[in-house]
């Protein structure tokens, strides 16, 4: 058997752990899928011990005490570990995240301080544990800084020859306020003129720019980012960097997200029994007074009330096609703004839109498994789970056509693709679909498409797999 290639992998949630958004989701599955391929990889998970973290139900102990140093004094660190289904685990405590409320701070600078303090520490941390990485795996902002801290310690024998990645999964999080953070911690500007100059001290570009290899979560996201409407200004070091990067779609949990087994649902189905479905619909229409009619569509959003979803953009279609019979659900909270405007919808149409302004995960799933039609009309959207897991569940996506969403759904086969952020062009793709909604066969047809697309983590972790081998290949 020749000797596994270490993957030391970085996030700053991971699912069951904590969660706060797709990333957790992340963190907790893709480790766990590289180890199942049984492709000879050694991954070794590193969190951040933060205080949403619950312990009751974890079996960790103490694996290493030691300091980083930093201007006014080195910072004690400790180093829990424990293990999630064969999986090495270590979670990372010390003064920035004990005394941190949330997994992340609305003040920039605290973040700044505490993932420069994580990214740092899980370095030493490997180096203690004499546990060499082949491959640094850094995800997003709050972690790239590891990646520039390799780069800086290329003359160190233990770290010359570690290969570095980055797999970004939203660009524009880019850790700006770390900047007092990177310099505490010994860390200066980086002088190269191809980074702009306001990214020549922040995390995120850092790590691109110290990373031998870039993963967007998309194919079509990885070509988005070199663009100026995707690119948050770092559009043209991205198209300098253009050979080093490379799309790959996330995946879902299928044993999570399985309809056949979904407790949530009032009665489980599958793709050979889709009648089945119309259980939790009339469930779902009831609960909220809708009227109780499976002939009529039922639509719905399911996500993060934020400028990115395009919520105002669906509730702008819906308005255009108030005329025509159709139901929806707008699941969601966050911006405060874009929360009233769900309010108003439903206060407009009390009889077939209810604006469920809460984070309610047993009711997502009723959602997935009972409407017609999941809306995503996401001004960008680097990769999303929503639509895969609603394709999963039966469910039409009628999104619009970025990044993953492009990636993950057949225009017309397994759902309705739009291309511009607006009401107008989303109200036709509505049109489309509402239509071929009273073609059963059509859409019972389309509704199977979907479910039977394999969204399992395995083809992503094998795509990962493949591209650790060749970056350990290159020079
Ligand atoms: P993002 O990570 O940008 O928020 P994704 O589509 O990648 O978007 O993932 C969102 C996940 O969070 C999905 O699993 C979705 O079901 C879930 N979600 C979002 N909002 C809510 C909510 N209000 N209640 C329950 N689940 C939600």
């Amino acid at each position: 058997m020749p000797i596994p290639l270490k993957i030391l992998f970085l996030v700053s949630e991971a699912d069951p752990f904590v969660k706060v958004g797709g990333l957790g989701d992340v963190g907790g599955s893709l480790p766990n899928a590289l180890l199942d391929l049984n492709a000879n990889l050694d991954v070794r998970l590193v969190i951040p011990f933060h205080t949403a973290i619950r312990t009751d139900n974890l079996e960790i102990h103490r694996e290493a005490v030691f300091t980083i140093p930093r201007a006014g004094g080195d910072v004690p660190v400790q180093v829990f570990h424990t293990e999630l289904r064969g999986l090495h685990v270590y979670l990372i405590s010390g003064d920035p995240f004990s005394q941190a409320t949330k997994v992340y701070d609305t003040d920039a600078a605290v973040d700044g301080e505490k993932f420069v303090f994580f990214s740092l520490a899980a370095l030493e941390l490997v180096r203690r544990l004499d546990w060499r990485p082949d491959i640094v795996h850094a995800n997003d902002w709050h972690t790239a800084t590891a990646l520039y801290g390799v780069h800086r310690m290329q003359d160190d024998p233990f770290w010359a020859g570690v290969k570095t990645l980055i797999t970004v999964h939203n660009l524009c999080y880019m850790g700006a306020g770390s900047e007092a953070a990177l310099t505490a911690y010994g860390l200066p500007p980086v002088n190269d003129i191809n980074l702009p100059w306001w990214g020549q001290h922040t995390p995120m570009p850092l790590g691109l720019w110290s990373a031998d290899e870039i993963v967007a979560v998309s194919p079509s996201y990885a070509e988005e980012i070199q663009t100026p409407e995707y690119g948050c200004g770092l559009e043209g070091f991205l198209q300098s960097r253009h050979e080093s990067i490379t799309g790959i779609v996330n995946g879902i949990d299928t044993f999570s997200w399985d309809p056949s087994k979904d407790e949530s649902l009032l009665e489980n189905f599958s793709s050979d029994n889709l009648a089945a479905r119309v259980v939790t619909k009339r469930f779902l229409q009831t609960s909220f007074g809708f009227a109780v009619n499976e002939n009529i569509p039922l639509l719905a959003m399911v996500t993060r009330m934020d400028q990115q979803k395009g919520v105002d953009i669906a509730i702008g279609a819906l308005r255009l096609i108030q005329k025509l019979n159709w139901q929806a659900i707008l699941l969601g909270s966050g911006n405060s703004e874009i929360e009233s405007i769900a309010r108003r919808l439903e206060s407009d149409f009390p009889n077939r839109v209810c604006a469920v302004i809460r984070y309610d995960g047993k009711l997502s799933r009723q959602i997935y498994g009972g409407v017609d039609m999941l809306m995503m009309p996401s001004r960008y959207e680097p990769c999303g789970l929503a639509q895969m897991i609603a394709m999963r569940y039966g469910a039409i996506p009628v999104a619009r056509a970025t990044g993953g969403l492009r990636d993950t759904i057949a225009e017309g086969y397994s759902g309705f693709l739009f291309t511009d952020s607006s009401p107008g062009v989303m109200a036709g793709a509505l049109r489309r679909a509402l239509k071929v909604f009273d073609y059963r066969e059509d859409w019972l047809a389309m509704q199977k498409a979907g479910m039977s697309a394999d969204f399992s983590w395995r083809i992503s972790a094998n795509k990962y797999a493949e591209l650790y081998n060749s970056l350990l290949a290159r020079k």
